[in-house]
């Protein structure tokens, strides 16, 4: 009697797996290996819209500036200076009575930036010098290889594109750490003060150019190289931006496949499996946007970030190009649209199971993670969806049999965080931030349960149907 009761009142807290067939099973490692294999040509923002583009051009969806006029079904994207991207099918349901279903990402990741003069040479070795980007540990970044990606602009305007250490021919690049036989005064510092940002510098050269009468023979060198591959001088880097992410390949995790291991999987997990559910969605009720912003991680400032008003302009575009456009119409639409900020979540990590509280965190394997707020400290800055709205979700979710759970980030007074949730919801949109739970958030390796993707894919899927 009591089991029943329980069974009926208590909320379900259960592994996703337990209920999967075979056919099901199939599906999740299907989307993993699709995944890992964009995840491996889309390491930073720059590649990954690239790669979006080719995906969008290929399913029919057009550079909305290329459009004259929209209707219902038409397919259409607009990219943001190479770095971010909105696309959207438009609905058969009017856009100013029933606004959009937004689902919004962010394709930039944390990483180490190239500083605008970076090349120096010290005791015979040629470096980068770096700047961090993110909230990262900075410990964590040197001592594993580093590829280096990025554009070089030449003041003629000519764009040099790069991409090395990535092939298994390529060479590398690391950063180096002090052996532990000289560490005794290191290892005495708190972790964050382990390893300096100005030491995060990058190993690149050690060959003198042949002159004996020459200073900075190595960097002399090493910039010999780069002219003769790129056409470039040391004032080009001036207008770059280069950026070092780890080497490593997206790899499956354990003995049962059940995990991916990769780099930049915040948030690229959340974008990748919302562009690929946009991807395979013809006809939608309402108009479906989705946006992969750029800058999420220093705040979504500029003019790639989500704070610009570059998304205003691509959704003034639609209503001018299906005729409907009239003074306040954008703010009316953003006011009756709805959207899940789609970004990962802390994932339940038992090793460091004091942070969370374990009845509010989310768990690998559990489904898609719903984060009704975010914020820190007694919510400070947090966008809190309306408890009507995550209502409406839930019963999305639960009419398409998604398991999910609903958690907060870590325990009360223990830290926090933001997502770019409240950015739309100050327009007046009805936001949740809805994603993956991940394990090692923001180190160069993080790990996912192949599971809570195929969920996140599913949710995607179901609210654009919606
Ligand atoms: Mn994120
Ligand atoms: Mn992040």
């Amino acid at each position: 009697m009591g089991e029943q009761l329980k069974e009926k009142l208590f909320t379900k807290r259960e592994e996703g797996w337990k209920e999967v067939d075979e056919k099901q099973k199939q599906e999740i490692m299907k989307i993993s290996e699709e995944y890992m294999a964009f995840l491996n040509n889309s390491k930073t923002e720059r590649e990954f819209i690239k790669n979006a583009k080719k995906l969008a051009d290929d399913n029919g969806y057009t550079d909305i500036i290329n459009k004259t006029e929209l209707k219902p079904g038409d397919k259409v994207y607009f990219i943001n200076r190479e770095k971010s991207m909105y696309l959207a099918i438009i609905g058969e349901n009017s856009i100013e009575e029933n606004g959009m279903h937004i689902i919004g990402s962010h394709v930039d990741s944390p990483r180490l930036d190239l500083k605008p003069n970076p090349l120096c040479e010290e005791g015979g070795l040629a470096y980068f010098k770096t700047h961090y980007y993110g909230g990262i540990k900075k410990y964590q970044w040197t001592t594993i290889p580093l590829s280096l990606h990025g554009v070089i602009v030449k003041t003629n305007g000519e764009k040099v594109e790069i991409n090395i250490g990535e092939n298994e021919t390529d060479p590398i690049f690391t950063i180096t750490d002090l052996l532990p036989h000289l560490a005794q005064q290191q290892m005495e510092k708190k972790l964050k003060e382990g390893i300096d940002g100005e030491d995060l510098k990058l190993l690149i050269g050690s060959i003198p150019f042949e002159d004996d009468k020459v200073q900075e023979k190595v960097k002399l060198n090493i910039l010999n190289i780069l002219n003769k591959k790129y056409d470039i001088t040391e004032a080009d880097f001036m207008s770059s931006e280069l950026e070092l992410v780890p080497a490593f390949r997206a790899r499956t995790l354990g003995f049962d496949e059940s995990m991916v291991a990769a780099y930049g999987q915040d948030d690229k997990v959340c974008a990748y499996t919302s562009l690929s559910a946009m991807m395979n969605l013809e006809a939608v009720k309402n108009t479906a946007v989705c946006i992969l912003s750029d800058k999420e991680e220093i705040g979504s400032m500029g003019n790639t970030g989500m704070e610009s008003h570059m998304f205003d302009f691509f959704i003034s575009e639609i209503l001018n190009k299906l005729g409907v456009n009239k003074p306040n119409l954008l703010d009316r639409v953003f006011c009756f649209s709805k959207m899940l900020s789609s970004d990962v979540d802390a994932g339940y990590d038992p090793i460091y199971a004091s942070v969370s509280d374990s009845l509010n965190a989310g768990y690998l394997g559990r489904g898609i993670a719903l984060n009704k707020y975010t914020g820190a400290r007694g919510k400070s800055g947090a966008s809190d969806a309306n408890a009507e709205y995550v209502g409406w979700v839930r019963n999305v979710l639960e009419k398409n049999n998604i398991k999910y759970q609903i958690t907060e980030l870590g325990k009360v007074d223990i830290g926090g965080g933001g997502t770019i949730a409240y950015i739309l919801a100050n327009k007046g949109t009805d936001v949740i931030d809805c994603g993956v739970p991940v394990l090692s958030m923001h180190a160069p390796y993080e790990v996912t349960s192949k599971y809570d993707i195929y969920s996140a894919y599913k949710t995607y899927e179901a609210f654009w149907k919606e």
